[in-house]
């Protein structure tokens, strides 16, 4: 990248014309904003169909090279920019996160497209998280489905431009120069639904009240719920010798999103824990026979 030193010159002290290039009086903030806005190094990853756009914008013909982006790093610990580009689902946002943290400070996100802004077309669906701020700082948000090259380039052009607004007297532009190591970003926890550790307190209260609230516990019944109960009483029915009538098709109810009727998941799980314990034992075996060999 070719040397500008006229972009350093902003002080009230002058330089002569023909030194312009030689000599520069800056301030120290601005010019450790000027190394880092120019070598920013990318992480190399992608998430979806936005990806394409990402790896044009680093190919020949857009080149971000030319802003100092130069080459994308596949390892977050030489990476300095997280550029979210595509859908995030539930079971990625946790890596992400993981890899967030496993950056060096300073570090830098950009959401790239509407899914990783805000869960673009697919918001709220079952798996998609609604937007990658939920769970990490963005700095720029590129809009477009997907964001053109020269899109993602005007994103990191601004970032460039947010970088030259940080000054190291100022301890809330860089955090990462405070006493003490910095936090690490919770890492959220994928369960049935994925859970952002720093809500622990309201999902703790909320099941809290509705516990306590057993009105509120009745309010709708599960269909998983409905089975045990169905199954329960065809057992109970049995005993007496008296057959409840709706028990067989709550028994064989399928869940509106598809899956296997209740007593045929049971067959399917009896027979996965008896491989899982054939399984088991073989390995038992074959470490008693390596010990016995050793
Ligand atoms: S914003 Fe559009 S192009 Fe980008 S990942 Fe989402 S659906 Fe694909």
């Amino acid at each position: 990248m070719e040397l500008n030193l006229q972009e350093l010159n902003k002080t009230e002290f002058p330089v002569p014309v023909e030194l312009e290039n030689n000599v520069a009086i800056t301030s120290l903030s601005q010019l450790y904003n000027w190394g880092r806005r120019n070598s920013m190094w990318p992480m190399l990853f992608g998430l979806a169909c936005c990806a394409i756009e990402m790896i044009a914008t680093a190919s020949s013909r857009f080149d971000f090279s030319r802003f100092g982006f130069e080459v994308m790093r596949a390892t977050p610990r030489q990476s300095d920019l997280m550029i979210v580009s595509g859908t995030v689902t539930k079971k990625m946002v946790v890596p992400i996160v993981r890899l967030y943290n496993q950056m060096p400070e300073p570090k830098y996100v950009l959401a790239m497209g509407a899914c990783a802004s805000g869960g673009g077309p697919f918001k709220e669906g079952y798996n998609v998280v609604s937007g990658m701020d939920k769970y990490l700082p963005v700095d720029v948000y590129v809009p477009g489905c997907p964001p053109t090259p020269q899109a993602l380039l005007y994103g990191m052009i601004a970032l460039q431009k947010k970088i030259d607004g940080q000054s190291i007297a100022n301890g809330d532009d860089v955090p990462w120069y405070g006493v003490g190591p910095s936090e690490p970003t919770p890492i959220p926890v994928l369960g049935p639904d994925i859970i952002d550790p720093r809500q622990m307190d309201m999902i703790r209260r909320q099941a809290e009240t509705a516990a306590e609230d057993t009105e509120l516990l009745g309010v709708r019944e599960l269909p998983s719920t409905t089975q045990v109960a169905a199954k329960s009483k065809v057992e109970v029915a049995e005993k007496t010798e008296t057959v409840a009538e709706v028990s067989t098709d709550a028994l064989n109810f399928k869940l509106p999103t598809g899956g296997t009727p209740w007593s045929e998941a049971e067959d399917i799980r009896e027979k996965r824990r008896l491989r899982a314990l054939a399984r088991k034992a073989i390995r038992a075996s074959r470490r008693a026979e390596d010990a016995d060999e050793g």
